[in-house]
């Protein structure tokens, strides 16, 4: 696969997809975006308002009433997500360069985010030619029961800025293979790749109206989406906090609602472990995406007894980063998103050592090479870190590392769930006793055993546990949450 590796040299002007038209908010208001690798202007947005929400709500639900989409036969949505898929493998140098410059993450990773996500289409284009209910004959002899499967209706999809096209994808594939339409609204950080994404759905014959982007303010048209009286459930991916807010507002009308939220991630290092994979783990666990990652492994428990010879080993790869522009294919991290998280991020350091603990690598912003243009944080790591620490607590979402210490398996198992999340855990052991215990153990939707953010089987479902989310994305599981079930009873005379 070549690689764009042009940076853009246009300001983009983007438009929203309102029932297949491209066009500005109504109140012809903008929003910019920046490029946080060196702060240059990427493209202009519109500034979407309520009135042009309802505008694509009622596209979204007077299409998913005349049964354009919501009845069309199963091989024609299968054949519209295998053509998104294609399309988004065919534009894959272009789709990465701006998904690249749009979030700051290295080009590489960007193009891996994008040939991810185009096999979410891919899969769920099979699903559509497999939907099925049950038949129960055998119960009584003079009834007969059906359970059929129907899509849930107009789906409003609130997408996060760390991963815009793969969380976006986990939601719109099984949206549309079930037959509901979609209004979206993306991360004003990240608008543009949701665009592209609305574009490519419209150009693979999905009909108008089926697939809306409207662009704007999460707190404003966010807001009024998960309120909106004519959207039949919500599909969220962000902040705990956020979700909370959106869990009330979609008490409206009853709304269903999935929710993907926040972690503090423990990737668990047992005495027994393959040390080598689990120090590259651990690095790719915490720095991946600059540790704006949902499921990231903040936290760190390794066993006393390998302790020092993990930490040099981890250090060692950690001194390997290469930080600098995302489009350059030898950078290894790129910045964080914006002004804001930096700030977080800085203020998360700052607290852990106040609370005592021991920083030993990063700790500040890197210097030279223009870095200082852009939102750049060096990879930092706190040992000495105690579970009740706020940076074992609160999610930092950038890259710094806190690393536990522990003596044996109820040790280990006591500070993996003492959180308020339960998004994703990790355990690196040769043993399959210690695997599984901790496996059945761990409060959380995922546990991976000698691998950190996949064992390659990238459909199984996905969700959170306690305040991590509620609802599952992704395999068969990830479809139901957009159907609705309806039971017939037929009395035989
Ligand atoms: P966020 O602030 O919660 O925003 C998420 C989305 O919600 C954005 O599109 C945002 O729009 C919108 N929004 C903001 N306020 C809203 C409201 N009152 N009503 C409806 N929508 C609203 O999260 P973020 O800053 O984008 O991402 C960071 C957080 O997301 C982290 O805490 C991370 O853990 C979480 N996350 C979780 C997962 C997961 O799968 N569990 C994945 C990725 C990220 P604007 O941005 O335009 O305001
Ligand atoms: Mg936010």
């Amino acid at each position: 696969m070549t690689t764009d590796t042009k940076p853009q040299t246009e300001t983009r002007t983007f438009q929203m997809l309102i029932d297949g038209q491209w066009v500005g908010a109504k109140s012809g208001e903008t929003f910019e975006r920046i490029n946080p690798a060196n702060g240059s202007l990427l493209g202009t947005f519109p500034y979407g308002g309520n009135d042009d929400v309802d505008v694509a709500v009622d596209a979204a639900r007077r299409v998913f009433d005349e049964g354009k989409w919501s009845e069309a036969p199963a091989k024609q949505r299968h054949d519209v997500l295998r053509k998104v898929a294609e399309k988004m493998r065919a534009e894959m140098p272009q789709l990465g360069n701006l998904l690249a410059q749009e979030v700051g993450k290295p080009i590489g990773m960007a193009m891996a985010e994008i040939s991810m996500a185009a096999d979410v289409y891919e899969y769920y284009a099979g699903v559509t030619l497999d939907l099925k209910g049950e038949a129960i004959t055998q119960f009584v002899p003079d009834a007969v029961g059906l359970t059929v499967h129907e899509p849930v209706g107009v789906v409003g999809v609130i997408t996060p800025w760390n991963f815009p096209v793969l969380l976006l994808s986990w939601k719109l594939a099984p949206a549309l293979a079930a037959g509901c339409t979609v209004v979206a609204k993306p991360a004003q950080l990240t608008s543009a790749t949701t665009i592209e994404l609305g574009r490519i759905i419209q150009e693979a014959g999905a009909p108008d109206g089926a697939m809306n982007v409207v662009t704007g303010s999460g707190s404003k048209i966010g807001q009024y989406m998960a309120e909106h009286p004519k959207i039949d459930k919500i599909a969220f991916t962000g902040s705990t906090e956020v979700g909370k807010t959106v869990m009330q507002a979609a008490s409206s009308n009853v709304k269903k609602i999935s929710l993907e939220l926040g972690g503090k991630s423990p990737n668990i290092i047992f005495a027994d472990a393959n040390i080598d994979a689990a120090v590259a783990g651990a690095f790719f666990g915490i720095y991946l995406n600059s540790g704006q990652v949902c499921q990231a492994g903040s936290r760190l428990p390794v066993h006393e007894s390998v302790k020092d010879e993990f930490m040099e080993k981890l250090l060692g790869f950690t001194k390997t980063v290469k930080m600098g522009d995302p489009l350059d294919p030898t950078t290894t991290m790129g910045p964080v998103v914006d002004q804001n998280q930096l700030a977080t991020v800085e203020r998360y350091v700052a607290v852990g050592n106040d609370e005592g603990a021991k920083l030993i690598v990063g700790g500040s912003r890197p210097e030279g090479n223009g870095l200082e243009n852009g939102f750049f944080y060096e990879p930092t790591i706190f040992d000495g870190v105690v579970n009740d620490m706020t940076i074992a607590q609160e999610e930092i979402f950038g890259p710094v590392l806190s690393v536990l210490t522990f003596k044996d398996m109820d040790e280990a198992l006591r500070i993996a769930n003492d959180s308020m999340y339960g998004l994703a855990a990790a355990v690196w052991t040769k043993d399959l006793n210690t695997a599984l215990k901790m496996a059945k153990g761990i409060k959380a939707g995922t546990v991976w055993v000698n691998a950190y953010h996949q064992a390659g089987m990238p459909f199984m479902p996905y969700g959170g546990y306690k305040q991590s989310g509620t609802g599952r994305e992704l395999g068969r599981q990830g479809l139901e949450e957009y159907m609705e079930t309806k039971a017939i009873q037929i009395k035989l005379n």
